[in-house]
């Protein structure tokens, strides 16, 4: 029987709303744009993944989301890469109650000029004292650099937890393991016949840049 202590549990849709209203805040994501895809597609819908960052009370915010739902899974390590996953996995860790260390590997160029993740040598000693681990990045596209990090945690004896991340742009990426993302969205896209933006006469407000995947006109 719901109460004011036991709530009735927000319907997924509701809370996904309630959160990309928070991103909104931020300035992060845009609604109101006119980008034309590689692919060709048009969408009016941009993530500017710097922004996500900028403010420390919504950095709080959604750490503490990330936090909150793996709040029952006791963690030694919070493993990010990058800038503003750096941020959020800060505030994921100062939120959780095992009260984790906080780590990072960096993206580096292989041999074979693809990229992959390193971690820093002083960090290897933090996987002998339990190497439970909670993944946390900031947008995940294809999902590549989380499987990195997978293998990465694998490699040094540790044990991955979950992944937690801001924006998953797609429903179907899935990990071997527990997964929460704040906003779970893929971009809206519209073949040119059909986009709203163009039937306005709105000029196009963004240039996809070379080498981005398609739906993600940042990277
Ligand atoms: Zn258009």
């Amino acid at each position: 029987m719901p109460s004011r202590d036991n709530p009735p549990p927000i319907p997924g849709e509701i809370l996904d709303r309630l959160h990309r209203g928070i991103l909104l805040r931020t300035g992060a994501y845009r609604t109101d744009e006119h980008i034309v895809l590689r692919s060709g597609r048009h969408t009016a819908e941009f993530v500017a993944k710097a922004l996500v960052t900028t403010e420390p009370t919504f950095t709080e915010g959604l750490g503490d989301l990330v936090a909150t739902h793996f709040s029952r899974s006791p963690l030694d390590l919070v493993l990010t890469t990058g800038h503003g996953a750096g941020l959020i996995g800060h505030c994921v860790a100062r939120a959780h109650p095992s009260r984790p260390r906080v780590i990072f590997a960096t993206k580096e160029r292989t041999a074979d000029n693809q990229t992959d993740v390193v971690l820093p040598p002083e960090y290897r000693a933090f996987f002998a004292e339990g190497g439970r681990v909670l993944i946390v990045e900031d947008i995940l596209t294809t999902g590549e650099t989380v499987r990195q990090l997978i293998r990465l945690v694998d490699s040094m004896g540790g044990q991955v937890v979950g992944v937690g991340a801001v924006w998953r742009r797609s429903a179907s990426l899935q990990f071997k393991y527990p997964m929460f993302t704040v906003v779970t969205r893929p971009v809206p896209t519209y073949a040119p016949a059909d986009c709203p933006m163009c039937q306005r006469g709105t000029p196009s407000t963004r240039e996809v840049p070379a080498g981005a995947p398609d739906g993600d006109p940042e990277e």
